[in-house]
């Protein structure tokens, strides 16, 4: 058989990091750590080295479609699939930061949702039957979703939204915090909010997708949010450590193999949530 092989994108430091060491110690097969930096994915590597875990690196930048393909293709040449992916790379601004709104909206949007969006093009028809896909969205994107007008709520809530129709929609957002139009277009002052908003309607969308297209290979593909976790992103008043951030990406990485469910969720603290 084949050997069994997880990936955890931002794995450098905070959650993603958390997520490697726990995969170490939990998942039957090879652990990869990726970082869009070669220094501090080894540096990460090694410091879980010295806790006696043996995670493996490959550099992987999610904002570089070459990085995405390159990575993809050396998975596929060394394993012939993926068992376990987990996007877990992501950015948010501080709130005291003065960048203007429309840039942020660009940056934001480029990492979480379509750099993300891009990562699962290249990585799904690699990940091999029983796999595991775990995209590590937030519970600001259920919030932002219900500030979202009406409309735009009715169709990140529908099940006939398309990948298509979901980029326009996020496409738009940006366009229109350019032209200073969002507000008008239904959508919140909240880039990060809106990024995650479309990261969790993506796997929906995806989880479908795959249900139609690959009935028998009971993939499970789910969003999650971590909880509010003590990293460089949320800050030190946070409640929840790295490693207790790790719990429900975990969980949903490890869903033993018969399971069927949950599938195209949005789950927090182990528990499906509304959407
Ligand atoms: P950190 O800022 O501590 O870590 C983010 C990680 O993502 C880093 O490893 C960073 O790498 C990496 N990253 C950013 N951009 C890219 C890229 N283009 N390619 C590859 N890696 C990239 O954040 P957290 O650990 O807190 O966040 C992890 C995930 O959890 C994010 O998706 C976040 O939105 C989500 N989340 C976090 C919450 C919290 O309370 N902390 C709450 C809800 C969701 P580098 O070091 O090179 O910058």
């Amino acid at each position: 058989m084949a050997t069994r092989v997880a990936v955890v994108t931002g794995g450098n430091k905070g959650i993603g990091l958390a997520i490697v060491r726990a995969l170490c110690k939990q998942f039957q097969g090879d652990v990869f750590l990726t970082a869009r930096d070669q220094g501090r994915g080894q540096e990460a590597v090694q410091s879980l080295a010295s806790e006696g875990l043996a995670a493996q690196f490959h550099q992987l930048d999610i904002d570089d479609l070459k990085s995405i393909t390159t990575a993809a293709a050396f998975f596929k040449e060394t394993y012939g699939g993926v068992d376990v992916l987990i996007n877990n790379a992501g950015i948010a601004f501080k709130g005291a930061d003065k960048t203007p709104f429309a840039t942020q909206a660009e940056v934001t949007l480029r990492t979480n949702f379509f750099s993300t969006r891009n990562m699962l093009t290249h990585f799904l028809p690699l990940v091999r039957p029983g796999g595991r896909v775990v995209n590590v969205s937030s519970f600001v994107g259920a919030t932002t979703l219900n500030k979202c007008s009406p409309a735009l709520q009715q169709r990140f809530r529908s099940d006939d939204i398309t990948e298509e129709e979901l980029s326009g929609l996020m496409q738009q957002f940006v366009f229109q915090t350019q032209k200073g139009e969002h507000q008008q277009g239904g959508w919140p002052e909240t880039a990060y909010g809106v990024s995650k908003t479309g990261l969790t309607t993506l796997s929906m969308i995806l989880a479908r997708r795959l249900s139609k297209e690959r009935p028998n290979d009971g993939i499970l593909l789910n969003a999650c949010c971590p909880g509010w976790v003590r990293t460089d992103m949320a800050g030190p008043k946070a409640p929840k450590s790295p490693d207790e951030g790790a719990v429900t990406p975990v969980y949903l990485a490890l869903l033993p193999p018969d399971a069927t469910e949950p599938h195209g969720k949005f789950v927090s603290e182990k528990e499906v949530q509304q959407w």
